[in-house]
Order: structure tokens, then C-alpha cells, then sequence
């Protein structure tokens, strides 16, 4: 679910036309949709109803201070991964007594840093990670609320690059291990121990692996209750969002034709599995969806600089590259292309969409079947709103792109256009 659609044949973010903002700022830009992401916020909350919980949204997808405002305002707590991320979440308004610091390297002015603020709990990801802050506390004479997070050895069976949960990646603590971590964890002077915490990865489309890990780790954390008065067992994010729209659109005859493994997950399905297992732990739920917030609310807005016919290629050259978007680059992430002016039928071409980088992995796709659109069109990279504009580099030396927010018929720059100026800001 998103409010980007078309009116008077021009790409729409809610009441604002996508041409205009390109007009007016320039590309590439950044555009996201306030009303989609509080949608968004919302529909996981309500789902989660029936249960004591929290959402606690990953800053990381997309950390804008405006886009965190938008979040506390709607009642949002808040999972980070660094001081950096702390730092927003206070300059937006947040709150850091609801912020949960995650992460396998957190360091001393970090930990110092939380501890001051404030926050709800540290995810601790390792023994020496507990005893370091266990220390920290101490010195600085305070009590160190923790949760632990546990690796369950589940497959999401999702991109390996983003899956978390297995006894081969670097998060958490491993099933058999962590109830000696625990044990000890109680012993020391300057930890309170507060909760029990997973994630066994990002953009998971199915709710089976989320059902399997919880089904696994539940057992647990009662027994953790029972044993240190744990509060809360948070169970990560990783809802998946649907990229591609073919698979969205879903005729009856276009799902028969696909995997199962296919159809979008719900906050609805995500619930409904999940509660009758969570419930009657008794404890607090935490979420810490990222992408499911703000994946489908933001789009890339690019010109198409060049067409490029080759012997075995088309190439259609934009303006953006994989320094603004690097997600096809990193994990092969699919995005889905739209020429934001569309009049009348247009033929479609087998094309590579790719930036300005000097960079082979420098694309947006590969031969795909595409509008055949010309220099000078615009068109939209599209579920752009998570892990884009954070992962943005100037690699290159390309400035970062503008973000714009869009609520209503209200447009807001909430991320000015880098100059060549700032490019060179902090070298001597
Ligand atoms: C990245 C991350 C999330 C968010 O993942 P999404 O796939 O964006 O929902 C949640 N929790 C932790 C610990 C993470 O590292």
C-alpha cells in the first residue's frame, strides 16, 4: 500500500505531481510520502493489538530526522544501531527512553553515550560486549538495561546478505550458548537484565520463518522470565515488501502461474500467526520493522541522460548511479521502473537502466522489458524509501541528492541538494 499513483497522466506522490518537484528541485531526488508511512506505522500497530507491544521502527532503513518526527509524532519507539542514530532520534523529538541500541560493535563513547541519554535497552550481541558494558556502567555509576539477542539458527531464506539469524552470521548469540550468558549476566553488578531479542533478517516474504523462530525461541524467554523477571522479548524486524508490482496487481491467474513463496506478507498474516504464540508469554512485544515502514513510501526521481544502442545492449543512461541507490548493486534489490509522464500507449524495449558511475555494477536492472522512454524523460525508481538515501555515498564525487517530503499537497525539502562546496567541506 502506497500514495504514489497516477492523475492527469503524470506520477503523483499523494496530491503532488512528481513532474513538478523534478521542475522545481532538480534530480536526483529523494521523494517520500508522509500518509504511506504513517499508514504503514498504524496498520503493524493495530495488528499487534491484541498483545502488550511496541514498534520500534530501524532507523537505519531511512534515518531522516524529518521522516523520525513523523514516527515520534505517531507514538513510534525506536530501534538504533549507533550514537549517530541516538543523536537523530533526540534532534527529531524521540524519545531515548524508547530507543533500543543494537549492533555486534558498539564502542566506549557509544555506550557512554546511551547510558547518559538514557535509553530502554542495549541489545547485547556478545559476552565480551556484556562485560564491556558492564564496566562502562560501573565507571560512570549507573545500571546497564540490557536484553540479550539470541541467534535462533533459522534460515529466512532470504538474500544472503541480509540474513541474520544462522549460527554462520555474525549476530546474536548462539542458541545453546546464551542461557550461561544470561546466568552470568545476572551476576554482574552494573546489568539489569530487561528482555530477550532476535532478528533473523530483512525482507522476508513469507511469515513461516518469523512463526518458525518464534516457536523456537518462546520456550526461552518464558524460561527467562520465570528465572530474571525478563519484560520484553523483542523479535526483530525483517517484514518484507513487495518490489515488484506485478506481484502486487495478483490476478487469480497470476498467482496460480507463481510460488506460493511469492504473495506479500500482511501485517495482518504476520499477527495472526505470530500472537496465539507470543500471548501467552505474558511479556512485552517488541517490532523493529524498517523497511515495511518507509520502503514502499519514497521514490527515486531520475532523467534519463542518454540512450545508448549497442550491438548486444540498449542502455538508458540516468542521472542517478549506485551512489544514490546502491541496493541492485549490493544485494541485486529489484526496483520497479515507471516513466513518471505516461500519454497513450508507448512500445516497450528490452533495456539496461544504469547510472553515471564508472562501475560495471552500476544499474538499476538488466534486460528488462521497459517503456521505451527518451533523454530528457523522467521516470522513478520506485519502493526507494528504505536503504536508499542512507546508504548514499559520493562516490564519484557526487553530491548527495535532495529528499523531499510530501504530505498532502504539502512539499517539504527535508534534505538540501549537496554543493560542490559541501563535497570538499571537511578536507583540509
Ligand atoms: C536492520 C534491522 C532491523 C530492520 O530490518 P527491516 O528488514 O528493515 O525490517 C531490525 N532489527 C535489527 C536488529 C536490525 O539490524
Amino acid at each position: 500500500m502506497h500514495y504514489f499513483s497516477f492523475s492527469d497522466s503524470s506520477l503523483h506522490a499523494e496530491k503532488v505531481s512528481l513532474y513538478k518537484i523534478a521542475e522545481q528541485h532538480g534530480t536526483p531526488t529523494f521523494v517520500y510520502s508522509a500518509n504511506t508511512i504513517r499508514d504503514h506505522y498504524q496498520s503493524l500497530d493495530q495488528a499487534l493489538a491484541p498483545i502488550d507491544h511496541e514498534v520500534a521502527y530501524a532507523v537505519k532503513a531511512n534515518s531522516n530526522i524529518a521522516v523520525l518526527s513523523l514516527l515520534a509524532k505517531a507514538g513510534s519507539s525506536f530501534d538504533i544501531v549507533s550514537g549517530g542514530e541516538l543523536f537523530r532520534v533526540v534532534k527529531a523529538g524521540g524519545d531515548p527512553a524508547k530507543c533500543t541500541f543494537a549492533g555486534v560493535g558498539k564502542t566506549r563513547e557509544e555506550i557512554e553515550y546511551a547510558l547518559e541519554l538514557g535509553i530502554h535497552a542495549f541489545n547485547v550481541e556478545s559476552e565480551a560486549e556484556l562485560i564491556f558494558i558492564n564496566k562502562v556502567a560501573g565507571e560512570v555509576e549507573k545500571k546497564a538495561p540490557v536484553s540479550i539477542r539470541i541467534n535462533p539458527n533459522v534460515d529466512a531464506k532470504t538474500h544472503k546478505y541480509i540474513s541474520t539469524g544462522k549460527s554462520e552470521n555474525k549476530f546474536g548469540i548462539d542458541f545453546d550458548l546464551i542461557s550461561g550468558v544470561f546466568e552470568r549476566a545476572a551476576q554482574m553488578e552494573h546489568i539489569e537484565l530487561k528482555g530477550l531479542q532476535m532478528h533473523i533478517g530483512s525482507q522476508l516474504t513469507t511469515v513461516q520463518p518469523f512463526a518458525d523462530a518464534v516457536t523456537k525461541v518462546a520456550p526461552l524467554a518464558a524460561d527467562l522470565k520465570a528465572k530474571y523477571g525478563i519484560e520484553f522479548f523483542s523479535i526483530g524486524g525483517g517484514i518484507g515488501i513487495i518490489y515488484d508490482p506485478a506481484l502486487e496487481s495478483g490476478s487469480k491467474e497470476w498467482w496460480d502461474a507463481h510460488n506460493e513463496d511469492d504473495r506479500p506478507l500482511t501485517a495482518a498474516e504476520y499477527a495472526e500467526t505470530l500472537i496465539p504464540i507470543l500471548k501467552p508469554l505474558g511479556l512485552k512485544i517488541l517490532l523493529e520493522p524498517g523497511r515495511y515502514i518507509v520502503g514502499n513510501a519514497g521514490v527515486l526521481l531520475t532523467r534519463c541522460l542518454y540512450e545508448k544502442k549497442g550491438t548486444a545492449k540498449t542502455f538508458k543512461i540516468v542521472d542517478a548511479g549506485m551512489n544514490d541507490l546502491i541496493r541492485p548493486a549490493l544485494y541485486e534489490g529489484y526496483h520497479e521502473i515507471v516513466p513518471v509522464t505516461q500519454s497513450g500507449p508507448v512500445n516497450t524495449v528490452k533495456t539496461d537502466v544504469v547510472g553515471p558511475v564508472c562501475e560495471t555494477g552500476d544499474f538499476f536492472c538488466q534486460d528488462r522489458e521497459l517503456p521505451d522512454f527518451r533523454e530528457g524523460d523522467l521516470i522513478a525508481l520506485m519502493s526507494a524509501g528504505a536503504y536508499g538515501a542512507v546508504m548514499g555515498s559520493t562516490y564519484n564525487s557526487r553530491p548527495l541528492p535532495t529528499e523531499i517530503l510530501v504530505d498532502g499537497e504539502e512539499t517539504t525539502v527535508i534534505r538540501k541538494r549537496q554543493t560542490y562546496d559541501d563535497l570538499l567541506a571537511q578536507e583540509i
